[in-house]
């Protein structure tokens, strides 16, 4: 397909546009700096080793962190397996109960999952109509086996924010580790591991406009130290946390995207929501029957969640060729279930299965919006046309 006749991208919680800034730091890394970061005899490894330095502090100022808290992963799916599995069987003989709730990502439930299957205690937290959990449900939640709360910073789908201070300052208090799938909210919202009491969070590049197949887990060194137990046993890069040679191209990359978004987080969240409220408004001026799913307040800069009444999510999306959007999360739609994340809103399957998720990102401007919004309205319009609903 023609460049030109390409969809609008609002897709971005699935996946983001490399920035060019970030691609034209990574370049010469795959020609001239290409070294071999652990090579310590000679100027190609030097070299490697300085640009990865850098990274970790790019990584580690976007989150509060100091640089030898940062692990780079091949993204936040192994970030999540690491937090959860590493600290799990690593504090095994202390319990082995870890609570996490029903809106999480599959890369945080499915290594819970696993765990349950190998023995432990597993409590997953439900959450209430816009999206949250309930603290009081949590504190309850806590016994003297738990040694792990995972908890998503920014959901992937409705977009909702976990109040982490709070949870954070419970999980402290009980002496709790608590780790957060920051995958959505990193560069997207204010985060401070210190101010929020994290002891683990992930991070994925390529949520924020850097490449694909890199992440980063923060895992604190002081007041906790995080013990962990590694996935990947070899050369023991990474202080033995993550062996396997660095992808150097990717990390520059990712300490990129973390500069460029550290800079220029506050701006483009206020850019972006006001893209998003036009975006919604407009919808709704055009058409009856929108229902916002989870909170509208409370959720990233970018997100909308919208279901429109009568109305098939999946015949909608086909009926729009000109808009790349999406019902679900990418990871879950792989499976073709309808939303795990919907349904624990306790929003009835009907509505589930009219849902649409719009993302928007950096790239967006304020003339695809309107056009997105023509689409959406006649586009719905002719499928309730179609099909009117028996009265
Ligand atoms: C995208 C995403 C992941 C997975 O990240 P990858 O880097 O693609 O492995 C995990 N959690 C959340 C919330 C996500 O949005």
């Amino acid at each position: 397909m023609c460049p030109v006749d390409r969809p609008i991208y609002l897709d971005n919680h699935a996946t983001t546009p490399v920035d060019p800034r970030v691609l034209e730091a990574m370049l010469p890394t795959f020609t001239v700096m290409f070294g071999n970061a652990a090579s310590r005899q000679h100027a190609h490894g030097w070299e490697a080793e300085e640009l990865v330095t850098i990274a970790r502090e790019q990584v580690a100022a976007l989150i509060g962190a100091e640089t030898e808290e940062i692990v780079f992963t091949s993204g936040a799916t192994e970030s999540n397996n690491l937090a959860i599995r590493g600290v799990a069987i690593a504090h095994a003989l202390r319990g082995r109960h870890i609570i996490t709730a029903a809106t999480e990502h599959p890369a945080v439930l499915d290594p819970c999952e696993r765990l349950k299957r190998e023995g432990w205690d597993v409590t997953v937290l439900p959450v209430d109509g816009e999206g949250m959990i309930d603290l009081g449900a949590l504190e309850r939640a806590i016994t003297p086996e738990t040694t792990l709360i995972s908890l998503m910073a920014a959901n992937s789908e409705i977009g909702i924010l976990h109040p982490l201070r709070e949870i954070g300052a419970l999980a402290r208090e009980r002496g709790v580790l608590f780790h957060t799938d920051a995958a959505q909210a990193a560069g997207k919202i204010a985060l401070d591991v210190n101010a929020d009491h994290i002891d683990l969070l992930s991070i994925s590049a390529h949520k924020m406009c850097g490449p694909k197949g890199v992440g980063a887990l923060y895992v604190r060194r002081r007041n906790p130290r995080v013990r962990l137990e590694p996935l990947l046993e070899g050369g023991g890069h990474e202080n033995g946390v993550r062996s396997g040679t660095l992808n150097v191209p990717g990390i520059v990359g990712l300490g990129k995207a973390a500069a460029i978004a550290r800079e220029e987080m506050r701006e483009e969240a206020q850019t972006l929501a006001a893209l998003r409220d036009r975006l919604l408004e407009r919808i709704r001026a055009g058409l009856s029957g929108v229902e916002v799913n989870g909170a509208l307040e409370r959720r990233l800069p970018g997100n909308l969640n919208l279901s429109f009444e009568g109305v098939d999510g999946d015949s909608l999306i086909t009926a729009m060729p000109g808009l790349a959007v999406s019902t679900g999360s990418a990871c879950v739609s792989a499976k073709q279930e309808p939303s795990h994340v919907l349904r624990a809103l306790g929003i009835g399957d009907e509505r589930v299965r009219s849902s649409l998720r719009f993302g928007i990102g950096r790239f967006n401007t304020l003339e695809e919006i309107d056009l997105a919004a023509e689409m959406v309205i006649e586009a719905v319009t002719r499928l309730r046309e179609m099909s009117p609903r028996l009265e």
